[in-house]
């Protein structure tokens, strides 16, 4: 059976090891230029930010499994079971995508065909997508109405490198502020001490009531905001905004993935079961598993 799987963030590649273990040889077309999606870690010459997932958690055995293997502790309050991709976030993927036949810099719309779909050209039986919501909502208009109660926020994020480390908690977070979340990144296992780099993130509440400001203001205000509460900060050497479009959900599916009515494409992504990347990782594995059960 031929396997189209669009995206290669954490849904599409657990999906794709698990088939391509089993037999299958899935191809995965993704819109950039690299693999993990919002697994992702900004480089600036000597600079490391992970602008994206700060660091995953697993409540499952498969999940763990996965990270006991390829991932590292981190643990900036010396409480919780953290773990990080090294050197980067998107480390986490990368031993998912070996062998697979992955097609970058391919942004796809798939079209209809008789008994599948066309996906970049070629003609495939199944198509699996894990693309956010909102996207698989215009790929799939017919099953739009299906998806309409699930609900994701923007995320607002920061990168500052300063010239001396702040004096400030590695790590901070309080859901009701305009920034929720500080951290040290440069504090995370195997990233370059030098120079000390920070990841801020705007709450939802300001990213969603300036999803469209300007990206220079988005850093600006997130940089002042940042200076009132260290009090003073050391020199900037480097800070820039990222907007994310769809960072977070909070208001999952419920179910691991929907099915086209002709069951010949499936639907997932983190979305259908939170706003993890162990969601990611299960509504991958659950449309394997799908695919799996049916015969050729
Ligand atoms: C700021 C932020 C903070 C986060 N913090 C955490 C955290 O602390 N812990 C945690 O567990 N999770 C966190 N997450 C969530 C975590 O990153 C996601 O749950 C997980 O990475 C989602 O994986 P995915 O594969 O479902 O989606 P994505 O990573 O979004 O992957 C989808 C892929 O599809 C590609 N694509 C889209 N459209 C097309 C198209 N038409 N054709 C081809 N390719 C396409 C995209 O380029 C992307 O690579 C955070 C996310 C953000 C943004």
């Amino acid at each position: 059976m031929s396997i189209a799987i669009i995206g290669a963030g954490m849904t599409g590649l657990s999906c794709a090891r698990l088939l391509a273990d089993h037999g299958r040889a899935p191809v995965v077309f993704e819109k950039s230029r690299g693999l993990g999606g919002r697994l992702a870690t900004k480089r600036i010459d000597a600079l490391r930010f992970d602008h994206g997932a700060q660091f995953v958690t697993a409540r499952g055995d498969s999940f763990r499994n996965h990270l006991n293997t390829h991932a590292a502790p981190w643990r900036p309050d010396g409480a919780n079971e953290w773990f990080v991709g090294i050197p980067a976030m998107n480390d986490l993927v990368k031993p998912l995508a070996k062998g697979l036949d992955i097609r970058f810099g391919e942004k796809v719309t798939p079209q209809r065909a008789e008994n599948g779909w066309t996906v970049g050209g070629m003609f495939f039986e199944r198509i699996i997508s894990t693309v956010p919501v909102a996207q698989a909502q215009d790929l799939f208009p017919d099953m739009a109405a299906a998806l309409d109660t699930v609900r994701v926020t923007p995320c607002w994020t920061l990168m500052v490198a300063f010239r001396k480390t702040p004096e400030w908690p590695v790590m901070w977070r309080k859901r009701e502020t305009d920034l929720s979340w500080i951290a040290r990144n440069t504090s995370k296992p195997q990233r370059p001490a030098e120079p000390d780099c920070w990841i801020a993130h705007a709450s939802q509440r300001w990213s969603e009531v300036h999803l469209e400001v300007d990206k220079d203001i988005a850093k600006d205000h997130m940089l002042d905001l940042l200076r009132s509460m260290l009090g003073t900060t050391p020199e900037v050497v480097h800070a820039a905004a990222h907007r994310w479009r769809y960072a977070l959900t909070t208001v999952p599916l419920g179910v691991s993935h929907i099915t086209t009515p002709d069951e010949k494409a499936l639907i997932g992504g983190d979305w259908c079961l939170g706003a993890r990347a162990e969601d990611a990782w299960n509504s991958g594995q659950a449309m394997a598993r799908a695919l799996l059960s049916v015969k050729d």
